[in-house]
């Protein structure tokens, strides 16, 4: 998605550990025309399937998968990072091992919002190694329900997470694939010469 991908060459900025800070647009503070233009673009490659829902991590998938939810007429569920006193017990949780932040957290989802009724789309803010992803289809399964899709704004192609669910057989749409960081910035897989 071209319009990601400019943004991403002018407001990202690549820190030590292959991690691309987008806190002007997605993870802090968070651009609403860019995010209904992405909602639009992961709706209209999703919208033949009979996605029933979308689910996404907080938080900082929540913007997009809001957009794409509202786009395709479902509820979106967000899975929730830490037990809360409001959480009912009735949930089905699973564990990530964070790869910003370095550690195992729990993510957890209430019963009612995952059921074998459920054709879900997984939206989520990148995919690097595809531990977030792995917690979220954990969840999904636990409830029966179907992951008739995955959609990420920004994967990082050489972090090998999106090749291990293709290989699955699911279709992880990426509306930016990163090939690799170089010094001068961000190298796209559509600007790889194959
Ligand atoms: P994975 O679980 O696929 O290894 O990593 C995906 C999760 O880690 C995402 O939910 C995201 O929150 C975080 N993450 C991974 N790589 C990056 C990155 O380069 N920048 C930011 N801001 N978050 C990242």
């Amino acid at each position: 998605m071209e319009l990601l991908e400019d943004r991403i060459r002018r407001d990202g900025r690549i820190l030590p550990g292959n991690i691309l800070k987008v806190d002007e647009f997605v993870n802090h503070q968070v651009d609403p025309e860019l995010m209904v233009a992405m909602g639009k673009d992961f709706a209209e490659h999703f919208k033949d399937l009979g996605i029933t829902r979308v689910l996404t991590l907080e938080v900082s998938g929540i913007s997009m998968a809001l957009t794409a939810a509202l786009e395709l007429g479902v509820p979106m569920v967000f899975a929730k990072k830490i037990s809360s006193k409001t959480l009912s017990n009735d949930t089905y949780h699973s564990k990530v091992f964070s790869f910003t932040k370095k550690i195992e957290y729990d993510i957890r989802v209430d019963k009612r919002f995952v059921t074998p009724d459920d054709k879900i789309l997984i939206i989520d803010d990148f995919l690097a190694a595809g531990q977030a992803l792995h917690g979220l289809i954990d969840l999904c399964e636990q409830g029966g329900a179907e992951v008739a899709g995955i959609g990420i704004a920004i994967e990082k192609v050489f972090q090998g997470g999106g090749k291990i669910f293709r290989d699955q057989g699911y279709d992880v749409y990426s509306l930016a694939m990163i090939d690799h960081f170089t010094d001068d910035g961000v190298v796209f897989s559509n600007e790889v010469t194959q």
